[in-house]
């Protein structure tokens, strides 16, 4: 067979991808997590002219790893503790590059059959893993900013149509006005999404919350059936969701849409542990939720799920006769994009590869060393300022200056990463732990780097 390839193809490059990606894996957990100051400056040497000519993709390769590679944070390996950044499941890695080389624009069936099949099946799989409803249409996008515009454009088309607007064909000029609720520990991404969708980023009524950041639901303003309510399953800072068994009942007898925020939090529901963090939430009419968190597949990945397929499609579709649509899903009519990747199928075989009980442990693994992290810190006689329910824990070292010089020589001392935060009034270090390859050992290790740094700051 092999004497058929033409030899024009030289898939050297190909191997040499492999070696330098087997080599940054195996270096993750020996190196300094944050990348040295020497190596940020030779990122330089990746510019230059442009070249006048052709460059072998073998030496363009070699540069790309001899400066690149040294210049990444290691956020990929197991002491990365900063934002909410999962790494990538080896299935995942290998899913991408597979895919990579097929090239798939996923927006039509008739480009990719395999992508459309694969987002059609991971669906039905995350539906069920998440315990959302069967039936949802469902979008694969960047991240859960994308998800929560793509979920929250069809909430304002849905919500519009009841008072008999056409919000796609007249736009917000002269339309009845909505009222948004959202509580006051939104993410900034959510109220981004709502001022991206002309909704403004200001106009939401902010619902106070509680000392965990959980949205109060005896304090819930009326609503009704032009109400987009935005719950929160999962805060970025203490990792709270919000009290969605009652809110949830209330906003569905008012005939209100509730949009979900569960970038990481969504996969509670998947962990027979924490399950009870999500009970209520599976009543809303939207859910946001990443795929580059808390499942760890490769960047970018986010999903939007939508129990009205039909308030997606109205929201999104766009037809033009050279890209007529048959009955089956054309994915392009669910969501933002017309080209873009197959993203569903990193999710795929993060699914594939772990099974449900893999999702679980995966989870629950991650709530338990971030528990971990909080006793440690505790017995050290550092303060744990949140419950620590999920994969959130936030710290402070004393004054707002010490806490802050804390992080900082930790960031420089190389052993992890944090990141700081300003809860409730407080600075604090947060501690969120995402990756599927963090174990005890590198709780243990970042634990006493902790220790270590803040007794010398
Ligand atoms: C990360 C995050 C987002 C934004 O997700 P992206 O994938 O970065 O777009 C939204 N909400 C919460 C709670 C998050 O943690």
């Amino acid at each position: 067979m092999n004497q058929h390839v033409p030899v024009s193809t030289d898939h050297g490059v190909l191997s040499d991808a492999l070696a330098y990606a087997a080599r940054y894996l195996d270096g993750l957990d020996s190196r300094p997590v944050a990348p040295p100051p020497e190596a940020i400056a030779r990122l330089r040497g990746l510019g230059g002219a442009l070249p006048d000519g052709p460059t072998d993709p073998r030496e363009v390769l070699a540069l790309l790893d001899g400066l690149g590679s040294p210049a990444t944070v290691a956020s990929a390996g197991p002491r990365y503790f900063g934002y909410v950044i999962g790494g990538a499941l080896p299935a995942t890695v290998g899913a991408n590059w597979l895919a990579t080389a097929w090239d798939q624009c996923g927006g039509l069936r008739a480009i990719s059959p395999t992508v459309c099949a694969i987002e059609e099946i991971v669906v039905g799989w995350l539906s069920e893993l998440l315990g959302l409803p069967s039936g949802c249409a469902s979008a694969f996008v960047t991240g859960a900013s994308m998800a929560s515009f793509t979920a929250l454009a069809a909430a304002r088309h849905a919500v519009l149509a009841r008072a008999d607007w056409d919000v796609q064909s007249k736009g917000l000029y002269g339309a009845p006005p909505i009222r948004i609720v959202v509580g006051e520990e939104v993410h900034v991404t959510v109220l981004k999404a709502l001022g991206l969708l002309g909704l403004g980023r200001d106009t939401a009524i902010r619902v106070p919350v509680d000392g965990q950041g959980r949205m109060r639901a005896d304090a819930l303003p009326p609503l009704d059936e032009r109400t987009i309510l935005c719950l929160q399953a999962g805060n970025v800072n203490t990792g709270a969701f919000d009290p969605a068994a009652e809110i949830c009942a209330k906003a569905r007898e008012a005939g209100a849409w509730t949009h979900v925020d569960g970038a990481f939090g969504l996969w509670a529901a998947a962990a027979p542990e924490r399950k009870y963090l999500m009970a209520g939430f599976e009543l809303a009419d939207s859910w946001a939720t990443d795929g580059h968190k808390q499942l760890n597949t490769p960047y970018d990945c986010g999903i939007a799920l939508v129990r009205h397929p039909e308030a997606l499609r109205d929201a999104m579709a766009a037809t033009a006769a050279y890209l007529a649509a048959g009955e089956e899903r054309e994915p392009t009519h669910y969501g933002p994009e017309l080209s873009r990747r197959g993203r569903a199928v990193e999710v795929w075989a993060a699914l594939r590869s772990l099974g449900r009980s893999g999702v679980a442990e995966l989870v629950e693994r991650c709530c338990r060393l971030a528990e971990r992290f909080a006793e440690g810190l505790r017995a050290a006689g550092f303060e744990v300022l949140n419950e620590v329910v999920f994969n959130q824990v936030l710290v402070s070292f004393g004054a707002p200056e010490r806490t802050q010089a804390v992080i900082a020589a930790l960031q420089a001392e190389g052993t992890a990463w944090f990141g700081g935060s300003v809860w409730q009034g407080r600075t604090v270090m947060r501690i969120s732990v995402s990756n599927w390859s963090t174990t005890e050992r590198d709780v243990d290790l970042a634990l006493d780097a902790i220790r270590r740094v803040a007794a010398s700051v």
